[in-house]
């Protein structure tokens, strides 16, 4: 099943072929940059990942120390996909920027001790208070 998806303004736009899994995070870099108090990331691998047109990236370390890599439309400012360098081999694609958002099965809940709490999410998720170890991740997640 081919997934589609881009910016606002459509000067970006991806395909990618399969979901590695994906979930909601709480983060404040992530609330900072959604417009709501999570951003929703479905995990894809890189190798199966086309974008074209510019992405502009800003870079910040996460409380991991690693790099995180945002990707946005310079033209609109839709956040459209991040890179993590603690998970290389896989691109973290915005759920907003689907052109369907039902492409997307969350199947957690990260950095849930920073959530707003007007952000109610779907608690059967199991939630975790920071980013859990990959161990303790659900099956599925890469
Ligand atoms: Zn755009
Ligand atoms: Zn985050």
């Amino acid at each position: 099943m081919a997934i589609s998806g881009g910016c606002l303004c459509e000067s970006v736009r991806y395909t990618c072929e399969e979901e590695a899994g994906g979930g909601h995070c709480h983060c404040i870099d992530c609330r900072k940059t959604s417009g709501t108090g999570h951003c929703s990331h479905m995990i894809v691998p890189e190798a199966s990942f086309e974008v074209t047109g510019e992405v502009k990236f800003f870079d910040k370390p996460a409380d991991s120390g690693n790099m995180v890599n945002r990707g946005f439309c310079p033209n609109c400012g839709s956040a459209v996909y991040s890179t993590n360098s603690g998970m290389p081999g896989m691109v973290f694609v915005r759920a907003s920027s689907l052109d369907n958002p039902e492409d997307f099965r969350p199947q957690m809940r990260v950095y849930t001790d920073r959530a707003a709490s007007w952000d109610k999410m779907d608690t059967s998720l199991p939630g975790f208070a920071r980013m859990p170890a990959p161990e303790d991740m659900p099956a599925g997640i890469p």
